[in-house]
């Protein structure tokens, strides 16, 4: 079976000069539709628990493999989906509204789903918050709670299960043999992996990306990180009850061994053998495990020489070997092997512009900081630090490393929450808010240490600092309803690359550009969010001096629209031809203040820099 995985993505014939992901994609699916016309019924069998593994391994792509959220519980998801159609389909004592739902097993799906839902929510809130881990852990304590839950509920027909589960019905026809109901199973799944892929490749997949790796960044960016983490919680548990509703209704029969922790590692393995940032890795992985475990299982035994569960420990040693050798999965190896190139994205030049906030007027308040502290512990990081910028000014913030430049830019922001002190925006007191609502009240941010997606690319990375000007949410995403928004944020973003002028690298992957042009595009992404103040922390580091003097000149033009700017930076000839006024610190406080060329004769400020040397 995994043979058939395997032709389908080696597909190209010899000679074509391009094949394209849908001429794999359409083989693929020809065969899809073929196999149960000539397999025989044993593989077919096979074919269909394949589908079902996949299906879940699928939510734990999502949740695992991009959302960086490790869970060993799916199996427990697969046995609610199992156990409530079981349940509301063969109880013959249920009460009128509960009996008229088990008359239906779509409707027990329906009602599963919603349960389902429910209880990832309420899991999801106590667990989600747990980092490191402590995740995982919690994880398996769920996983472990509702298999036993399932066993000891009297209702649930205990250890010993329920049968007599009725056979699905599609329009009058029973869906009784294997090679009927592989096409129920399999629609299934191509429906997750069609969603799934569109979900990633949105506006709300951006910032799911975002979540390994990039949570600082992307709530900098206005994405509510907490939120994302729960909707993929929630996607990849419906999708494991599916997969259970489905396993049900095939079986016809329902016991607790199949929704154990050990069957919950399963799954969580075949997300990572196959590749578990990649839709398709969740597949392959299901096919690859599925196949290898029913074979070690007839051969074990007869090499050893006794019955028994050997098969566990040979997927043990693989676990290990794919974590050391092969982080990213089978699925990067078969890609390399497939020539398919993805098209780059195409920008819809004539899709509407996005909206824009009006600026404030030349020479309004912006920000104000009054008397910040920070305390670490016994270091004062930032100590009694005022400052202001007005709408159309660039205020430079210098002082030696170590001075406290980047820490106050984070009580700014909110990425951080300042000991004492208060920080006006537009007026608005923001000291301590969280940094994506401030990102919404138009300020955005650069960092010292880059933060963005080294895999995505810069149209992508640059997108996600438009997060907040787009509304679309996950259901429009997975049924490819946002594309006219779609296609107004990416012509934003291009907008931006091509304003910082990184232009010829839009479709480049962004952790293969060079660590200036990182920072710039920094500042594009910071651009794409409409912002009326700029922080830019060290954007001049790593520049030639060509591409220095681009970067003054779109500060020039941002600044003589009306921009605010604030903006540390190390290289004094930058600065102090650039900004209309100085603040210099050193260890975390203000020690002088004023124009460039006052601050260069500063005696103080002398003494800083000089005083070290
Ligand atoms: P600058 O950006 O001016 O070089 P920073 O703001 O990064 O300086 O750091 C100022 C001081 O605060 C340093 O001594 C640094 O070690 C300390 N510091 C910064 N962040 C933290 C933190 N999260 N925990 C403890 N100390 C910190
Ligand atoms: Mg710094």
């Amino acid at each position: 079976m995994n043979s058939r995985i395997e032709t389908a993505s080696r597909a190209p014939a010899p000679g074509a000069s391009r094949v394209g992901p849908k001429h794999v994609l359409g083989l693929f699916l020809v065969l899809l539709a073929a196999a149960p016309l000539v397999l025989p019924d044993f593989y077919v069998t096979l074919l269909n628990y394949i589908g079902l593994s996949a299906l879940v391994a699928l939510g734990l792509v999502l949740l695992t493999g991009v959302g960086g959220l490790t869970s060993f519980g799916q199996a427990a998801f697969v046995g609610l989906g199992a156990y409530t159609t079981a349940w509301l389909t063969t109880s013959q004592e249920l009460p009128g509204w509960l009996a008229a739902i088990g008359s239906s097993p779509w409707l027990a799906l329906i009602a599963g789903l919603v349960l389902t839902a429910l209880v990832a929510i309420i899991l999801g809130s106590v667990t989600l918050k747990l980092s490191g881990h402590f995740l995982p852990l919690g994880t398996m304590a769920w996983g472990i709670s509702l298999y036993f839950l399932f066993g000891n509920m009297e209702f649930l027909g205990g250890h010993g299960g329920l049968s007599g589960i009725p056979a699905l019905k599609l329009f009058g026809f029973e869906l009784i043999e294997n090679r009927h109901y592989y096409y129920l199973v399999w629609a299934f799944v191509l429906l997750g992996l069609f969603t799934t892929r569109n979900l990633l490749d949105s506006r709300e997949g951006r910032a799911i990306r975002a979540l390994k790796g990039g949570m600082v960044m992307a709530e900098a960016m206005g994405v509510d990180t907490s939120r994302a983490r729960m909707v993929i919680f929630v996607i990849a548990a419906l999708q494991a009850c599916a997969a259970g509703w489905l396993y049900a209704h095939l079986q016809r029969f329902v016991n607790p061994t199949p929704f154990g922790l050990h069957i919950g590692i399963e799954y969580l393995f075949m997300a990572v053998v196959g590749g578990a940032g990649q839709v398709w890795g969740a597949l392959v992985g299901a096919g690859v495990i599925t196949v290898l475990k029913q074979w070690l299982q007839d051969i074990l035994p007869k090499v050893f020489g006794s019955a028994g569960n050997f098969e566990v420990i040979v997927f043990g040693v693989m676990m290990v070997i794919v974590l050391q050798r092969a982080r990213d999965g089978l699925w990067p190896l078969l890609a390399k092997i497939v020539p398919v190139r993805e098209a780059p994205r195409v920008i819809d030049a004539s899709a509407q512009p996005l909206d824009k906030k009006p600026q404030p007027p030349m020479g309004e308040m912006i920000l104000e900081a009054k008397n910040v502290t920070r305390k670490f512990g016994g270091l004062v990081a930032n100590n009694n630090m005022s400052l202001s910028v007005k709408a159309g000014e660039i205020l430079a913030l210098i002082g030696p490393n170590g001075a406290g430049k980047s820490t106050m830019f984070n009580q700014l922001s909110g990425v951080d929450t300042p000991t004492s002190g208060e920080v006006l925006f537009r007026g608005k007191p923001v000291a301590g808010h969280q940094s994506r609502e401030i990102a919404g009240l138009g300020m955005s941010r650069t960092f010292q240490h880059v933060r963005l997606l080294p895999k995505m690319t810069v149209l992508e990375n640059v997108a996600i600092g438009a997060h907040l000007r787009g509304s679309k949410g996950v259901l429009p995403a997975a049924w490819r309803l946002d594309r006219v928004e779609e296609a107004r944020l990416m012509r934003e973003a291009a907008i931006q690359v091509e304003r910082v002028g990184l232009g010829e690298f839009m479709h480049t992957e962004a952790g293969s550009l060079a660590l200036g042009q990182q920072r710039i595009l920094e500042i594009a992404r910071a651009l794409c969010s409409d912002p009326c103040l700029l922080l830019l922390d060290e954007p001049a580091a790593g520049l030639r001096f060509k591409e220095k003097q681009a970067l003054t000149e779109l500060l020039r033009r941002l600044k003589s629209e009306g921009m605010a700017v604030l903006i540390v930076e190390h290289d004094m000839d930058f600065v102090m031809s650039l900004v209309d006024r100085v603040v210099v610190m050193e260890f975390g406080e203000k020690i002088a203040e004023g124009l460039p060329e006052e601050i260069q004769k500063d005696p103080a400020v002398l003494e800083a820099y000089l005083g070290g040397v």
